[in-house]
């Protein structure tokens, strides 16, 4: 079994999804006590956000590329951005190191193709909803067609990933309201969503709804997983 490298804490309350999520999948796979070999580097997500928000996502790539150099002399032989959002610096990141980095994206688009669906919604920080470096990976890497919600609607996603969802808080009203967002990208024609941010599987699940949901979280675990498995062959 390979190490799987993780660059989380961003936040660290969608990390632990993923340390969960990477050890039941390795338990899955190879059954008795076998648990994932993972090397994490956790950030402190305030140095992040603020950068995030003041648009220096050069100082974003620098530290994130630090953190990736670490991990890979930890011994990973894979690496994972743990966010959505972060993937916007993710070609910087990947530069900077030569293990191979999994991306979320790719994995999601793969899936989605895999299971028929080729126009989708995409919920996730303003940046990955209004911004090229997601969106335009699944259109012109993938072909696929993506809806984003309005203007208002971006806001409310936003701001309860910031102020709800990175500090643990799960709110009822926040749920109705993605919710009542996805159906809204449903009858935009979407015919999936994906959960493109990695807390957002903390406030609404496929239980919610039967819209198909695509947890970005769930799927670049489980592709880790796959990937630190099939490497042994
Ligand atoms: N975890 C989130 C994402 O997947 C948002 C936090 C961040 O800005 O990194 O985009």
């Amino acid at each position: 079994m390979k190490t799987i490298g993780l660059l989380g804490g961003m936040s660290w309350e969608s990390t632990v999804s993923y340390y969960q999520a990477i050890n039941q999948g390795v338990k899955a796979r190879l059954g008795g006590l076998h648990s994932a070999k993972i090397c994490l580097y956790s950030v402190d997500f305030d140095e992040i956000e603020k950068l995030q928000r003041l648009g220096n996502w050069q100082q974003t790539a620098v530290m994130l590329s630090q953190a990736a150099q670490s991990v890979e002399k930890g011994g990973a032989d894979v690496i994972l951005i743990c966010t959505n959002t972060m993937h916007k610096v993710a070609d910087e990141v990947q530069s900077n190191i030569s293990v191979p980095l999994l991306h979320i994206a790719d994995a999601t688009a793969e899936k989605l193709l895999a299971d028929g669906f080729t126009k989708v919604g995409l919920l996730g920080t303003r940046f990955t909803m209004e911004q090229n470096f997601y969106k335009g990976r699944l259109t012109e890497e993938y072909g696929m067609g993506v809806v984003v919600p309005n203007e208002d609607d971006q806001t409310i996603v936003h701001d309860v990933i910031y102020n709800e969802l990175c500090l643990g808080i799960i709110n009822k009203g926040s749920k109705k309201r993605y919710l009542e967002i996805v159906d809204k990208l449903h009858q935009q024609g979407a015919q999936a969503v994906i959960l493109g941010c990695t807390e957002i599987a903390l406030l609404i699940q496929q239980k919610d709804t039967e819209i198909p949901l695509y947890d970005t979280t769930e799927i670049h675990a489980n592709a880790a997983v796959e990937w630190a498995l099939a490497s042994d062959k």
